[in-house]
């Protein structure tokens, strides 16, 4: 009896390892860019377009300028409200967001 109960904690130990790093990874990729990150600073980044003094460029109307319509926006749902950004080591950017890197999506 008392085997079959070593048993079974040891299981359900074993059950969690490998949950571990998983719950890490997906803390580390979900990262948001801060708003006080030394490079969103110097990009000007926002995470609401509107707040940004943005000027048109390569042929886009600067209120049309947003991180979900950006080349460094990486999703395949273009409505996403967060995605990674190139341009920022692949942590999050709000997709109504904007930085002085917007590059229009080719
Ligand atoms: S590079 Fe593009 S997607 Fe990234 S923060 Fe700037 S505007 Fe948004």
């Amino acid at each position: 009896m008392s085997t079959r109960r070593h048993f079974l904690k040891q299981g359900a130990a074993l059950a969690l390892i490998p949950l571990v790093p998983a719950v890490s990874l997906t803390t580390q990729a979900a990262a948001k860019v801060p708003l006080d990150d030394p490079a969103a600073k110097a990009l000007r980044y926002v995470e609401d377009a509107t707040l940004a003094s943005r000027a048109d460029k390569m042929g886009v109307a600067a209120a049309d300028q947003v991180c979900q319509n950006c080349r460094f926006y990486v999703t395949d749902d273009a409505s996403a409200a967060w995605a990674p950004c190139q341009l920022f080591q692949n942590r999050l950017v709000a997709g109504p967001g904007w930085c002085a890197g917007w590059v229009p999506k080719s």
